[in-house]
């Protein structure tokens, strides 16, 4: 039989009762997390948001409250009146917070029971991932969850606080939009009214935020929810949380200095001080250091050591003297035996294109000069491993020579350099992943993160054989490569700008584009005709031309911060509700066929699955 709730409050959360309660009377509500019967006595474990007490029912108690309590099974919901008592020092448990306390009762009253359980929420580990979405109401319960939503809310208004206390608004723009270019495809609503026609869910605000730098607001932000149909990896998910921001008249430090502020705020959360200013890095820079545009620096960066080499021992080796040649140092890795050595080479791959010398020693052997430079630059400590990447020569004309591409500025890294620092890069990221146990350079706290700036203007696109935007076509080029942008597209560099933290890309941002002569330029560099550029972006570049002023702004990715402050793996643990690696929604069943009626009206016929 359940009990009504009727008129009683409830005075105490379970998991605030302290010591000094001795005595409280307390009117607790919550769940039964465990049950213990030992016959005359029954242990309750009372869970509620904020933790678990324990709750004891003795035989005193009287034989209905008895009876009742031998009747609580796992997740029934419950009310107790009683009164705090202190535990015997022999059964305090030192785990809890609550654990020097428990919680007498007086009287018991059943709010509601439940099914067996496919899981109970007082595992601490559930296996079947699918199992937990499918019954999220449920894994949600879990205390880790909901620390991880505790967590996400207190990050989400750290966030907020800063941005306000430096003049930025909140504001809000639409979901049902038009398509705007980041790259992924669009999630689609057909509209009714308008049958055949669609609105697009916004792969991000960006179009928005720009206008209402137009319009005059100065300092935008809004949490906003994006909407990308991607292949999904393990680390996306289709629908997701970018802290968003847009700024008028700004540089790109007044940006980074925001983006500090709002990331030391987050850190804060969970009582870490980070270090500002991050230091920055050219996208150039990052390769040649890291071999990548997101470096992780928790491991040393690479070295070009091809200085080491005389050009006859390049030649022994076959290695491309055109090419840099690459140092990496992993730390404390110790001696390799001969089988470890070979899977090193396995790990490289076998490539045309580069090739590694695993075994340093052997190198030594017959380059004794060469090994001793390389050593004074790479400066390797003891039990470190350091291996060579290097370039093979050569078979057929480079990409850069097919599409016709020069570097006008000696400083930049030609397509073929940045392939094979790439290609080292990898490498670096493999060693540093195989030897994590050795040198545990990432169990640590350690939290590093960096700028990196003048990313290339455009990215070839080999399937299309056309330039693509590097960042989004809004991007302003550097002031400097203006000249270059329809001569030489591929050496132009952009105002773009990421924020990464140990190998991961937190966010993405750029000065803008407020000159419509210049955003005809950029869309007639991506190949688009004018009929194309009015029918996309017609509204956009019309407002252009009202008094534009500069601008320019930043996306960071919330859930990606979330999970790294909360050291979940997964993105799925700290989104209440997120969707499968295949897109689903296993709890609500979504998506889902609609109704012969629903199709009808908004005039969409379904093609077999079969034939699509
Ligand atoms: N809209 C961009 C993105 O979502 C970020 C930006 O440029 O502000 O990646």
């Amino acid at each position: 039989m359940l009990d009504f709730l009727g008129d009683l409050q409830r005075t105490h959360m379970c998991g605030a009762l302290r010591a000094s309660d001795a005595g409280s009377k307390v009117v607790l509500m919550g769940w039964v997390n465990r049950r213990r019967d030992l016959g005359n006595l029954i242990f309750i474990d009372l869970r509620d948001r904020t933790g678990i007490t324990q709750v004891v029912i003795t035989a005193d108690a009287g034989a209905e409250l008895h009876k009742k309590a031998e009747s609580l099974r796992s997740e029934f919901v419950v009310a107790i009146i009683g009164h705090v008592k202190l535990r015997d020092a022999a059964t305090i448990n030192k785990n809890i917070p609550t654990g020097e306390i428990e919680v007498v009762a007086d009287e018991l009253r059943l709010l509601n029971d439940s099914k067996p359980l496919p899981f109970s929420p007082a595992d601490n580990e559930i296996a079947n991932e699918e199992v937990r979405l499918k019954y999220r109401y449920l894994d949600l319960r879990r205390p880790e969850m909901h620390e991880n939503m505790a967590l996400r809310h207190r990050v989400t208004l750290a966030v907020r606080e800063y941005l306000n206390s430096q003049g930025f608004y909140e504001i809000e723009t639409p979901m049902m939009t038009r398509s705007t270019p980041e790259g992924a495809r669009d999630y689609l609503v057909p509209s009714r009214v308008h049958p055949g026609e669609f609105y697009a869910l916004p792969q991000s605000p960006q179009q928005f935020k720009q206008i209402l730098m137009i319009a005059g607001f100065d300092k935008y932000f809004q949490i906003a929810r994006c909407f990308r149909d991607e292949d999904l990896r393990a680390d996306r998910q289709p629908e997701f949380t970018q802290i968003d921001l847009e700024m008028t008249f700004v540089r790109p430090d007044s940006i980074f200095a925001i983006v500090e502020g709002f990331l030391t705020a987050a850190w804060k959360t969970i009582g870490v001080d980070i270090q500002t200013p991050f230091p920055r890095m050219t996208y150039d820079e990052a390769i040649r250091l890291y071999g990548i545009d997101k470096p992780d620096m928790r491991l040393p960066a690479m070295s070009d050591v091809k200085s080491a080499f005389a050009p006859e021992n390049l030649a022994t080796l076959n290695i491309d003297p055109d090419l840099p040649i690459v140092a990496i140092v992993t730390p404390n890795v110790g001696e390799l035996s001969r089988k470890e050595r070979d899977d090193l080479k396995l790990l490289f791959g076998e490539r045309r294109d580069a090739k590694v010398f695993e075994d340093i020693k052997r190198l030594e052997k017959s380059f004794p000069d060469a090994v001793s430079k390389i050593r004074e630059v790479a400066k390797p400590n003891d039990g470190d491993l350091l291996v060579i990447v290097a370039g093979a020569p050569p078979l057929s004309p480079s990409f850069g020579d097919r599409v016709g591409l020069t570097n006008t500025s000696r400083t930049r890294l030609s397509n073929r350099e940045r392939h094979l620092l790439e290609i080292a890069g990898q490498f670096r990221l493999a060693l540093g992943q195989k030897f994590a146990a050795k040198h545990g350079a990432f169990d640590k706290r350690d939290f590093r993160f960096l700028w990196v700036t003048d990313f290339p203007m455009f990215e070839w696109d080999e399937t299309e054989g056309r330039w693509n935007s590097a960042h989004h076509p809004f991007t302003s080029p550097h002031e400097e490569d203006m000249p270059i942008l329809e001569s030489d597209p591929g050496a132009a560099r952009s105002l773009a700008y990421d924020v990464v933290l140990n190998g991961t890309e937190l966010g993405s941002g750029s000065i803008r584009i407020h000159r419509q002569d210049i955003q005809s330029i950029i869309f007639k560099a991506l190949g688009m005709s004018s009929e194309e550029q009015q029918a996309r972006f017609g509204y956009f570049l019309e407002a252009l031309q009202y008094g534009t002023p500069p601008h320019g702004g930043i996306a960071l990715g919330l859930d990606r911060i979330v999970m790294i402050l909360a050291g979940a793996t997964s993105l799925r643990e700290v989104i209440p509700f997120p969707k499968t690696a295949k897109a689903i929604d296993l709890m609500m069943d979504a998506p889902t066929p609609v109704s012969d009626k629903q199709l009808k009206e908004l005039g969409i016929a379904v093609v077999a699955k079969k034939d699509v």
